[in-house]
C-alpha cells in the first residue's frame, strides 16, 4: 500500500516540476478547462486576474495548441513562434516572407542552454530568431554581456520573468550594427553580379 502511494507521487512529479513554470501552469488550466467543458464560463471569471486579458490569451493558447497538435512543435518552439508572429526577436525581420527564412528561422536560448541547461526547456528562455540573428547570438552568456549591470547580478529565472524584454532589447541593439552592414554587402553584392 505505502509502495503504491510512493509510486503516484514519483508519478507525479514531471507533472509538479513542469507546474512550476507559469507558462505551463497557464496552458494546464486552459487544457482542463477545455476538457471540462467550462472554457467560456470560466474564462470569462479569469479575465479580471489576467493581466494580458483572457480572450487575448485563448487566442494565444489556441495557436499554441494547434502548432504542438498538428505539426508536433515542441511547447518552446511552439511559444515562441506565435509569440514572435514571425518576426525575428533580435533584427525584427519578417522570417515568414520567405520559404528561405522560415526554414532557416531558428529557437535561441537567450541564457545559452550549454551553461545554463536548466533553462533549455523554459519558454521564457526561448525566442525566435532568424538564422542569421542566431549565428550572432550564439553562445553569448548575458552575464557576461552586461557585467556591470544589476540585471546580470541576478538569478538568471529572476532575470527572464521580470527583464526578458530588456535582455532581447540588449541583444537587438548589440546586433543592430552588424545587420545594417549585412544589408549593405547584401545589396551592393546583388546590384554587382545581376546589374545589365
Ligand atoms: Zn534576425
Amino acid at each position: 500500500m505505502t509502495a503504491c502511494v510512493k509510486t503516484d507521487r514519483e508519478a507525479l512529479l514531471p507533472v509538479r516540476e513542469t507546474l512550476t513554470n507559469p507558462a505551463n501552469r497557464h496552458r494546464f488550466i486552459h487544457i482542463i478547462l477545455k476538457k471540462l467543458g467550462m472554457y467560456e464560463e470560466l474564462g470569462t471569471c479569469l479575465l479580471a486576474t489576467n493581466e494580458k486579458g483572457w480572450e487575448e490569451n485563448m487566442d494565444r493558447h489556441e495557436k499554441i495548441d494547434n502548432l504542438i497538435r498538428l505539426y508536433r512543435y515542441n511547447i518552446q518552439t511552439a511559444t515562441a513562434y506565435v509569440d514572435a508572429n514571425g518576426f525575428c526577436a533580435y533584427c525584427g525581420e519578417d522570417v515568414f516572407a520567405s520559404e528561405g527564412g522560415f526554414c532557416s528561422a531558428q529557437i535561441d536560448h537567450l541564457f545559452p542552454q550549454s551553461i545554463y541547461p536548466d533553462l533549455k526547456n523554459d519558454p521564457l528562455n526561448c525566442v525566435y530568431s532568424c538564422f542569421r540573428c542566431n549565428q550572432l547570438k550564439r553562445s553569448l552568456d548575458p552575464k557576461e554581456l552586461f557585467v556591470s549591470s544589476d540585471i546580470t547580478a541576478k538569478d538568471p529565472r529572476t532575470v527572464l520573468t521580470r527583464y526578458r524584454n530588456d535582455l532581447i532589447s540588449s541583444f537587438r541593439l548589440r546586433f543592430a550594427p552588424i545587420r545594417a552592414k549585412d544589408k549593405e554587402t547584401y545589396h551592393e553584392t546583388v546590384s554587382l553580379l545581376r546589374s545589365q
